[in-house]
């Protein structure tokens, strides 16, 4: 059989003594550290509370935000918490969290060790949010760089001009006498959302899936104040989010003269028929911010995991990069 199981992706070239392999997950090698594995291990980086600590990792190491958030979702684990920009170590490793841009909580790892930097970024994005720590590109000689949106028509529009589009896209949808609907991941996305429709004054209700994890951004600090709790009727005046997965439940059928709309990164490439208005609002980087953090973090070598490692990195080969894809992008999938 080939690749056999243990087929293990590592390339050593250069001085560089710091570098992963792909075994299953991240793994730093010679060492106990593993980055956003799906699989056990005895220590792991679990960059943001989207990502699904399925293998019960002996130990997690995240933001004190992402432990909150997963811990109130799976309810155990051992975690080893730190707060951004606080240098530790860890036998041989010198490690450090830096906001990522992607969601409360969200952290990218640099790792010090014999002297060689290794940054891994795990979702982020670069712009401004609302909700999560703004994220800086960080200097580091090697850089494992998640790529969601790495192909080169995959620009995102100007984030304020979007969200003002939308905010106005619900205002006139109230005044018109519908109700709006929003569509958004109920971790992470519906709460940047709600955010930008109270800032501009508008009154927001949402499922209760996204209705708990608003109150642990309340007790985490965010201020969500003012999202209520969708039950049999919304007063028309609200704007509803509600997960994806519900678009075609009963409750929304139920809705009288709701006009539905997503926000969503994805609206780059789907048509999505089946909303009435679509917004590209992401929590990840686009094109240009990953060739920005390519170029400006000065690595000398680029790993990239995502869905679109594989045409970015022979991107970034030709334009003088040495840089590759970490595994085989269908094992994504499994993140
Ligand atoms: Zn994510």
């Amino acid at each position: 059989m080939y690749p056999p199981q243990d087929y293990k992706l590592v390339a050593m070239s250069g001085s560089i003594r710091i570098d992963v392999e792909y075994n299953q997950g991240i793994h730093l090698l010679d060492s106990i550290l593993w980055l956003d594995a799906p699989r056990q291990t005895d220590l792991c980086f679990v960059s943001h509370a989207h990502i699904d600590p399925a293998g019960h990792h002996r130990k997690i190491l995240a933001t004190g935000a992402t432990a909150a958030l997963i811990h109130r979702r799976i309810g155990r684990g051992e975690y080893l918490t730190t707060p951004f920009h606080r240098r530790f170590s860890l036998g041989k490793l010198d490690l450090e969290l830096h906001p990522a841009g992607h969601m409360l909580g969200s952290a990218q790892i640099r790792i010090t060790r014999d002297g060689g930097t290794l940054v891994y970024t795990g979702d982020f994005q670069l712009g401004p949010t609302r909700t999560a720590r703004t994220a800086t590109v960080l200097e580091c000689d090697v850089l494992v760089m998640r790529s969601t949106y790495g192909r080169p028509h995959q620009v995102f529009p100007d984030r304020e001009e979007t969200e003002a589009k939308m905010v106005s896209w619900a205002k006139r949808t109230i005044q018109d006498g519908d109700q709006p609907v929003v569509f958004a991941s109920a971790r992470g996305k519906a709460q940047e959302l709600a955010s930008i429709f109270l800032a501009h004054d508008l009154r927001v209700r949402v499922h209760k899936s996204i209705y708990q994890v608003c109150r642990s951004y309340r007790a985490l600090g965010m201020p969500l104040a003012n999202i209520r709790c969708f039950r049999l009727s919304p007063k028309k005046a609200e704007v509803i989010i509600f997960p994806p997965h519900l678009r075609q439940s009963k409750t929304i059928a139920k809705l009288k003269r709701a006009r539905t709309c997503v926000a969503t990164g994805r609206a780059l490439d789907e048509t999505n028929d089946w909303a009435d208005a679509a917004f590209i609002i992401s929590g990840h980087a686009d094109h240009p911010a990953l060739l920005r953090y390519a170029r400006e973090s000065g690595a000398k070598r680029i790993r990239l995991t995502g869905p679109t490692a594989a045409p970015l990195a022979a991107e970034l080969t030709a334009a003088g990069f040495d840089a590759s894809p970490l595994q085989p992008s269908e094992q994504m999938g499994l993140f």
